[in-house]
């Protein structure tokens, strides 16, 4: 029942503790608010549509920008009257005329209550006329729960032809997590006992289930590479499914690993991190380009990473040795040189969720 997943999912966003943990993500928000304030030729005088406003926040961002008009969307009932609120507070309001009147409405914002798929009329501007679409649309895993097809249908339905949308690409990279990222360091010692039988379950349980979680870079077993990439001014509603295929190689042990790993010839991969990066690239912020990162090599934000863990581990070779085709490649006895992998993200059935399909290969 759409209506009803649409009734709680907005009701989540109701309350005060989700805005406050998005707004205190400060790498997420110094990014959006550089990519705003960074780049006036892009801003000043501008007609900004804000998908999703929340506390308005952004859209707060643009109008001190310089933005002619901010129009200000958002579906919750109470974040709309919340946004409003907080606009009249900052004088940033703008009252829309009763009448034909010409009242002067730069630099203020006003906030359009419903589902932007559905505000149609009540928008009360003409269809492609903003200049540039801002959003915060970026779910876990990048996809889940994400709103990128609302921020599409409002590309195509507001957008200028060459306006601007920020963010404008958003890429999804994927690596390899080692021993490190799993529960089983902990549980090898607690006070001095062991309790891995309690780690071995846990990974058992966590395989094929995708996990938020913060993983260390040095955890990471394979290069980073990346898996897809969105551009948001041109792609179709469609591209939000994909299907492809990476290759994984083994990182070969720095300086900061221990004597044991770089005399150690093989290395498990126990599964895979899944992050994004969301790019204000220099297309339309071109005084001050700016990318917002979730990689696990750069500060934490509230998006962690997500983990995939494997039913099996993979052995991977970090030498030249390996897979000679005698035995299974992958395991102890043959670590792999690569791991193939093959991931394919869908929309789920169940509304805003995400379908991700894995098959892994030792090669
Ligand atoms: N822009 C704010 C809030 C981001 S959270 C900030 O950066 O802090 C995303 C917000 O978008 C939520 O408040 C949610 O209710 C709203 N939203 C999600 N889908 C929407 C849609 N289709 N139409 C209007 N608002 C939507």
């Amino acid at each position: 029942d759409i209506k009803k997943v649409n009734e709680s999912y907005f009701g989540s966003y109701s309350s005060f503790g989700i805005h406050r943990e998005m707004i205190s993500d400060k790498v997420r928000t110094d990014s959006y608010r550089q990519a705003i304030l960074e780049n006036p030729s892009l801003m000043k005088g501008a007609v900004v549509m804000d998908i999703g406003c929340g506390t308005g926040i952004l859209s707060l961002f643009a109008a001190q920008a310089g933005a002619s008009r901010v129009i200000a969307v958002e579906a919750s009932e109470k974040m709309a009257a919340v946004a409003t609120q907080i606009a009249k507070d900052n004088d940033f309001w703008w009252d829309r005329p009763q009448s034909e009147g010409n009242i002067n409405n730069a630099g203020k914002m006003e906030v359009v209550q419903g589902m932007v798929e559905e505000l149609g009329e009540s928008m009360q501007i003409q269809p492609h006329s903003v200049d540039v679409l801002v959003s915060e649309w970026m779910g876990y895993c990048l996809l889940y729960e994400s709103m990128l097809s609302s921020v599409l249908f409002a590309r195509d339905q507001w957008l200028k032809p060459g306006g601007a949308i920020l963010p404008d690409t958003a890429t999804m990279f994927v690596a390899g997590f080692g021993r490190g990222g799993t529960s089983l360091p902990f549980w090898e010692n607690v006070y001095g006992f062991t309790m891995s039988c309690v780690g071995r379950e846990v990974v058992q349980d966590a395989a094929g289930i995708p996990i938020v979680d913060v993983v260390d870079d040095h955890d990471l077993v394979t290069d980073s590479v990346v898996l897809q990439t969105f551009d948001l001014a041109t792609m179709k509603h469609d591209e939000v499914d994909f299907t492809t295929s990476v290759e994984l190689e083994p990182k070969l042990g720095d300086s900061t690993s221990n004597s044991t790993e770089l005399r150690s010839t093989s290395t498990w991969c126990y599964g895979i991190v899944l992050w994004f990066d969301a790019g204000f690239t220099s297309r339309f912020c071109k005084e001050k380009p700016v990318v917002l990162s979730t990689s696990p090599c750069t500060p934490k934000t509230h998006w962690s990473q997500t983990i995939i863990t494997f039913r099996e581990p993979i052995a991977l070779a970090l030498g030249n040795l390996g897979a000679d085709g005698s035995t299974a490649v992958g395991t102890d006895a043959c670590p792999a040189r690569r791991i193939h992998l093959r991931v394919s993200i869908a929309r789920g059935a169940v509304h805003r969720s995400i379908d991700i399909s894995l098959e892994t290969a030792g090669v």
